[in-house]
Formats: structure tokens, C-alpha cells, sequence
């Protein structure tokens, strides 16, 4: 069952407007206001949504007050956080936008070694605050990624190996549920809806503030690898990467190469395969379980060196912007070797000048956590691929399409966070049946009428009868686990 718009928001009495606005401690942009334009840009160039209504969240009173006022209009509600959504969800039209990416505070405990953020803080605004320390969460490749996607999602990134996923690091959350309501979910709190939301994606409620677990991580030894595109490099690498010391995170991916001054001028433009690599442990020993990738072949370029951790986002910075992205993925057990023919096929083909195929090597700590333990069940999957173009032009949305048809089937299961607009089927490749299934009970149990349904949907279980228990149920709850102390930053 789904929420639909019962009003257009024209005819929604002004006053009734007005008095919200005036509850605000953020602000309330609407089409025709000068920010109105800019508030409404994602990352993701590709969509271009005209919400009715885009409340730039200040603190959770702003978020509740969104979450009611939408209920009561009968308005669907996208959530904004970092704005990285690859589907463009977090800015649907006609929507009311609860837009958190003012709401960026951190704070670390380094004592504890323990970290509290808001939604709309981004791996940058992390790393600030936890490198002082020497201490880092693992998140995902990109400094400008938000947590509020990030984390619900998953969190695929450059410790994945050594620390696990970034929902592996969590502790707890604030969250306003579809009905109102402020809980904190935690191992010991709401344990089911804590569960749900480490990898179930936005469906149960918006977060206004995460805890995590940091560990610490200062000098790495990192950087970047190019090496010639062939098959006995992807073979060599897709083995050695997922078995190597947990150490070890490696994100690699088939690509044109740039033409930066160290990668020589007979390179540039030519189809190469790029390692960024993060070792986290004794610098000392870096080099040595860096040594087999680079054995892999005579490297075009190799920039590993001892670094701040920081220092490889800078290796990502040109992403890290508002670009045209077309993304297909999918995760494999090991990487086929008929997998490594297609991609060379479309190598020697010549390679799409705005294309990436990109592969993630997993296992570690992130292979180490019960696959029921989190909504994130893919733990046995050893390879992330990825599709990937930044052309804007159709022709190379359909580069894409064509090769992830031909890619596809060696692929198991999809990581939430890199899905698309691709329909209900694929939603569910994101979970194991039994993953589904109890995430459509927690569903139930909190949102049993659908309110957050523009993201990758998961449909509450049941009959209406059963909504209609869940909804008692949930108000119960609510009235019996004391609210969260309220954050006060
Ligand atoms: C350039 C780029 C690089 C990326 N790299 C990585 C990577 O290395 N690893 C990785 O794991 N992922 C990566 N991603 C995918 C990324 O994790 C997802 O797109 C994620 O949803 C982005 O989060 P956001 O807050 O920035 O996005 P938003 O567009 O703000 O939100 C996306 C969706 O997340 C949900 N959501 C957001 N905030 C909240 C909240 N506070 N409470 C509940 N639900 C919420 C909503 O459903 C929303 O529609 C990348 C994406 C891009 C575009």
C-alpha cells in the first residue's frame, strides 16, 4: 500500500502552509523562490525533480514538523542527505523534500573512540574530525558522499576489508518514523528496526543522527596502480585482492587513462586498469602486500607511498562533483573468467571514452559478520562490479546497458546503494528472501502505510488487518520506550 497525493500542493490553503513554515528553525524553499533552483540539484546531473515543497532541515523538531505536515497533506516525502542518490530519489517531484544536508554536525569522542553525526555530514566533514585523532570510520570512496545515504545503505569503501561496511561500525540512531515518532535504535533499543535500517536503505524512517565506532587509521601506505588492461592483470588482481591480508582494500576498475603528468603521454586516452589501494596497517609491511599487484604486470605508473589516510580522496576528487552517472552492478563470487572475456571484448573494442568498469575486491572483515546480523546479507559475495559511464549523451547510457546485459548474468545479488531506478525485481536481488521478508515485516511494523516509498522500496508484509495491528503496535512502542534526550549539538 502506498501514500498517494491526494492534493495538488497549489490548492493546499496557504495558512495551513504559512503556520508551518513559521514552526521552522530551518528554512521552507518552494517553486519560484530564488534557492529554489539551486536546492534542488543532486550529483547525479541525469535528474532534474520539482519537488512542491524543499524543507532545508536545522534540527529533528524541523524534521518531525516535515514528516507531519506531509502526512497530513498527504504529500509523498523524499529524503535528502549528501544528494549522491544515483536513482535521483532524493528530490522527486511534487515531493516534500526533507533535505538534511544542512544538518552536518560531528562530534568525536576520542576517548571512547566513538563518533556522533548528522545525517548530512559527508566523509570530508569525517575525516576532518576523526584524523586529528588518528582515527577514522570506514566509509565509501568519495569525500562527498553523505552518511545519511551511505551508512543506511551499507557503506562500501576504502577500509571495507579491514573494518567491514560502515553499518558495521555503528551503534546506534535517532530516527523519525513515518508516524512521528523520535526513536533511537540500537542492539539494545528498537533491536529490529536497528537491524532493518543497516542496509535496508531509506524505508524506516528518517535518521537525524548516527553513532558510530572509529579505529584507529593515520599513516597508510597508498595510491594508485596502472597497469595494462588484459586479462591476466584482471585475473591476477580479482584472485590476490579478495585473498590478501585484510590490510588490504583495494577498489580497481578498467578505464581510459587520464592524462596526468605521471602516467606516460603514450597511455593517455588508452584503456588501462587502475588500482587505488589503501593498506592499513604497519607502514612497514605495506609495500610488501602491495608487491603482488604490482608484480601483476610492467605497471604504466605506480604512486604508492606512505600517506595520511585523507590522502586518497584526492585520488577521487574529480567524482567527487556534480556529473552525468549511469550505473549497473551487481556482486559476483570471484570474478569468471567469462566475465574478464566480456570486459576485454569492449576493450578491444576501444573502450568507451567515459566509461569505468569497476571492481571491488570484499571479503576481510567485511566477509566476517553473519549474514543475518545486518539487512546487508551479500557477506559471502568476494567481488563488486560496476558498470559505470559519466557520458551524458544516450549513447553512452546504452554503452552501459549493453555491456551490463552481457555482464549480468555472472552477477549475484546487488548492492542497494548502486541500484538505479530498475524495478521491484531488482530491489529484491538486493536482499536473500529471508532478508526480504523480514525487512517487510519491520516495514510493517513501522511505516505500515508506505509513507517513505520513493527510494528502493521495500513493501510492508501483510493485510490490512495486520497494518492495521502494526499500527497499534507501533504506537504502543512509542509510548513506551522513552523518547531519545534530544540532540543538542
Ligand atoms: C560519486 C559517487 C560515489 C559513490 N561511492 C560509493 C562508495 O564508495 N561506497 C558506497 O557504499 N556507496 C557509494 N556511492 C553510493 C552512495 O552510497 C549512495 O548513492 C547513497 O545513497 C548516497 O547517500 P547521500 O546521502 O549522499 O544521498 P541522498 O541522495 O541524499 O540520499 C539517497 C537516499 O538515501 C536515503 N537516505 C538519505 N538520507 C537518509 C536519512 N537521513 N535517513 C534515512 N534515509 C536516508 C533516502 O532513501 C535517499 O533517497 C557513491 C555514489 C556516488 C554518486
Amino acid at each position: 500500500m502506498t501514500v498517494t497525493t491526494l492534493q495538488a500542493p497549489e490548492v493546499i490553503d496557504p495558512v495551513l502552509t504559512q503556520a508551518f513554515e513559521s514552526r521552522l528553525l530551518g528554512s521552507l524553499v518552494r517553486p519560484g523562490d530564488d534557492k529554489y533552483d539551486e536546492s534542488r540539484q543532486l550529483m547525479n546531473m541525469f535528474h532534474d525533480g520539482h519537488p512542491a515543497y524543499i524543507v532545508r532541515a536545522a534540527d529533528v523538531a524541523d524534521v518531525l514538523y516535515a514528516v507531519n505536515f506531509a502526512r497530513e497533506q498527504k504529500l509523498p516525502i523524499t529524503v535528502r542527505s549528501g544528494g549522491h542518490s544515483i536513482p535521483g530519489y532524493s528530490m522527486a517531484d511534487d515531493s516534500v523534500v526533507v533535505d538534511l544536508s544542512g544538518m552536518k554536525r560531528v562530534s568525536v569522542n576520542p576517548k571512547k573512540r566513538t563518533l556522533r553525526a548528522q545525517p548530512g555530514a559527508t566523509t570530508a566533514d569525517v575525516l576532518a574530525a576523526t584524523q586529528p585523532h588518528g582515527l577514522a570510520l570506514s566509509t565509501g570512496d568519495t569525500a562527498s558522499v553523505g552518511l545519511g545515504g551511505l551508512t543506511t545503505g551499507g557503506g562500501i569503501g576504502f577500509l571495507v576489508r579491514k573494518f567491514g561496511l560502515t553499518i558495521d561500525s555503528l551503534r546506534s540512531v535517532n530516527i523519525v518514523t513515518a508516524n512521528g515518532h523520535y526513536l533511537t535504535a540500537s542492539a539494545v533499543r528498537n533491536p529490529d528496526l536497528f537491524w532493518a535500517i543497516r542496509g535496508g536503505s531509506g524505508n524506516f524512517g528518517i535518521v537525524t543522527s548516527f553513532e558510530f565506532n572509529l579505529q584507529p587509521v593515520g599513516t597508510i601506505v597508498g595510491g594508485a596502480i596502472f597497469l595494462p588492461a588484459t586479462r591476466e592483470v584482471l585475473r591476477g588482481y580479482a584472485d590476490y585482492a579478495t585473498t590478501a591480508p585484510d590490510e588490504l582494500t583495494t577498489i580497481a576498475g578498467v578505464m581510459m587513462a587520464p592524462p596526468l603528468p605521471f602516467i606516460p603521454a603514450e597511455w593517455h586516452f588508452k584503456p588501462v586498469f587502475n588500482i587505488l589501494v589503501v593498506y592499513a596497517g604497519e607502514p612497514e609491511k605495506g609495500q610488501a602486500v602491495v608487491a603482488p599487484l604490482l608484480a601483476l604486470a610492467e605497471p604504466i605508473a605506480d604512486v604508492i607511498m606512505p600517506m595520511p589516510y585523507p590522502g586518497i580522496y584526492e585520488f577521487t576528487a574529480d567524482i567527487a562533483q556534480r556529473l552525468h552517472a549511469t550505473v549497473r552492478s551487481g556482486f559476483m563470487d570471484g570474478l569468471p573468467d567469462a566475465a574478464i572475456e566480456t570486459i576485454m571484448d569492449d576493450v578491444e573494442a576501444g573502450f568507451d571514452p567515459f566509461a569505468m568498469v569497476q571492481i571491488r575486491a570484499l571479503g576481510g572483515a567485511f566477509a566476517r559478520v553473519p549474514a543475518d546480523a545486518t539487512a546487508f546479507a551479500h557477506r559471502d559475495k568476494s567481488i563488486f562490479l560496476a558498470v559505470i559511464n559519466l557520458g551524458a549523451e544516450e549513447g553512452h547510457r546504452q554503452w552501459a546497458e549493453t555491456l551490463w546485459k552481457r555482464l549480468k548474468p555472472h552477477t549475484s545479488g546487488v548492492y542497494v546503494n548502486f541500484l538505479d531506478k530498475e524495478g521491484d525485481e531488482r530491489v529484491h536481488e538486493a536482499y536473500p528472501p529471508t532478508t526480504y521478508e523480514r525487512l517487510a515485516d519491520v516495514k510493517l511494523r513501522y511505516d505500515p502505510r508506505n509513507v517513505f516509498n520513493l527510494n528502493q522500496n521495500i513493501k510492508p508484509a501483510g493485510s490490512s488487518t495486520d497494518q492495521r495491528e502494526a499500527k497499534r503496535f507501533s504506537r504502543v512502542m512509542a509510548a513506551l520506550v522513552p523518547n531519545p534526550v534530544p540532540e543538542i549539538w
